[in-house]
């Protein structure tokens, strides 16, 4: 087994191997170039300490020396060296975490994971695997180093990186430490709700964010997120749906392109189902109102997981309108946008074709189409630069102070109003027609 090493990473090695210690490419990026994919970056493992690490490079920075890492900037490049350390890191109300540093390259394997990820390399010795991550990777199995209970024990976050490899590579879980998640999912809210959702960020832009799925089957999902096991249990008696809520989104997840705001739309455009059921006398169900119910528990999850603030306000505006359909005629199609955002759009029609794709064939013709006319008309709204926002108004605030209106409540009313008649006659845009509007409006009052 011969992998291909980066300049960088080569003399890395070289460097340290020259001075007297031991260094390989280790984890990720070996299990990545294995699998001929593009490691995201090349992590090092050293039998140097920390201290030693740094006498031998021009430039390092201390990310985690109390954990043994130190980065080596080399030009633009950045490489995590760390130092062979055991798992003698634990943490209660008394302690710090401690870090038992060792000289022997597989005790440092042996805290690792998943055996795909406790693989070394370096050029003489070529690859270190002793616990078979090469058959794992051949069988595209998840596999733990060692005792899977023990190692769940040791750090419950190790349970959602399962289901994230899982889907990152496409592979399934093995038995028994699939097994070992579903007997010690509970544990799982020890773990800080950051690390949980860097964890779900990287399932759900993964190329099989379905594998939510398994997050739901072996318990997971029921800690951080119950609201997707109420949406797995949740059916829709309708013809427009051949699945349950949980299984349409998953469908509406596999649709849509690998964007953090719209896959965490599809996650959650329908999460108020479950409370928006209602049943008609012909034994159809309806959820009337889901958008907006839905924008708010997505608002109160997303705040919950400790996403940012920009995502929280484009994923809840897109969950909000993933339902609205303006007839389509200009001026309604112009207050549409107008009512929805237009920073919301065009990813306003992604999410409608993912959630349509993801529904039964029963008219989904005529919804493409319908969809289709609506982003023509959108386009065509934009070529011609009408306007759709108070921004694009050909008035302002301070044109109505010259013509004496006070600014505050009544200045954005008679604006808001202002715009309205717009978005209907986009060519009464200028600022002859609009300070007449204004000032016959007075007149009259
Ligand atoms: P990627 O960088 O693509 O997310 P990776 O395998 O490099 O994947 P990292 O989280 O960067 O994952 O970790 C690098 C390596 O450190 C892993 O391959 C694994 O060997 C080890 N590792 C990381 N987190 C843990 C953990 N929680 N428990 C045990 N080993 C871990
Ligand atoms: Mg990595």
């Amino acid at each position: 087994m011969t992998i291909q090493l980066p300049s960088k990473v080569k003399f890395i090695i070289d460097t340290l191997t020259e001075a007297g210690y031991e260094a390989y490419a280790v984890g990720g990026c070996v299990r990545d170039s294995i699998l001929g994919r593009s490691p995201e970056d090349w992590d090092i493992t050293t039998s140097a300490s920390p201290y030693q690490v740094k006498q031998l490079f021009h430039k390092s920075i201390d990310t985690g020396i109390q954990h043994g890492t130190v980065t080596i900037i080399e030009g633009k490049e950045s490489f995590e060296v760390t130092t062979y350390r055991l798992d003698g890191e634990y943490e209660d109300k008394r302690h710090p975490k401690e870090v038992i540093f060792t000289a022997n390259l597989i005790e440092d394997l042996k805290r690792r994971d998943f055996t795909i990820n406790a693989m070394a390399y370096n050029e003489t010795q070529g690859l270190v695997d002793v616990f078979d991550g090469i058959g794992d990777l051949k069988k595209g199995q998840i596999r733990c180093v060692g005792n899977p209970r023990e190692r769940f024990m040791e750090d419950a976050l190790r349970m959602m990186r399962a289901v994230r490899f899982a889907a990152q590579l496409g592979f399934y879980i093995e038995e028994n430490t699939r097994e070992m998640i579903s007997i010690l999912a509970n544990n799982l809210s020890e773990i800080s709700v950051e690390r949980i959702q860097a964890e779900l960020v990287k399932l759900l832009l993964s190329d099989h964010p379905e594998e939510m799925r398994t997050v739901y089957e072996i318990g997971l999902s029921k800690i951080f997120l119950p609201e997707f096991d109420r949406m797995m249990v949740t059916p829709q008696n309708n013809p427009f749906h051949c699945y349950n809520v949980g299984e349409h989104t998953l469908a509406a997840l596999q649709n849509i392109r690998k964007d953090k705001v719209l896959r965490l739309t599809m996650l959650l455009h329908d999460v108020a189902k479950p409370l928006c059921k209602v049943t008609d006398e012909k034994g159809i169900y309806h959820f009337y109102g889901h958008p907006i119910k839905g924008a708010q528990i997505a608002k109160e999850i997303l705040q919950r997981l400790k996403f940012d603030n920009d995502t929280i306000t484009r994923v809840t505006a897109l969950v909000t309108w993933h339902d609205d359909m303006p007839p389509l005629k200009k001026a309604a199609v112009r207050r549409a946008i107008h009512r929805v955002g237009l920073e919301q759009y065009p990813e306003l029609f992604e999410v409608k074709r993912a959630d349509t794709l993801a529904k039964s064939l029963y008219k989904r013709e005529e919804k493409l189409s319908y969809i289709a006319g609506y982003e023509q008309m959108y386009q065509d709204i934009l070529n011609k630069g009408q306007c759709l926002t108070l921004k694009q108004l050909a008035i302002n605030g301070k044109d109505l102070i010259k013509m004496g209106i006070k600014p505050g409540k009544e200045m954005g009313d008679l604006l808001e109003h202002l715009l309205e008649h717009v978005l209907e006659y986009p060519e009464d845009n200028t600022y002859k027609i609009l300070s007449n509007l204004i000032k016959t409006e007075r007149k009259l009052e």
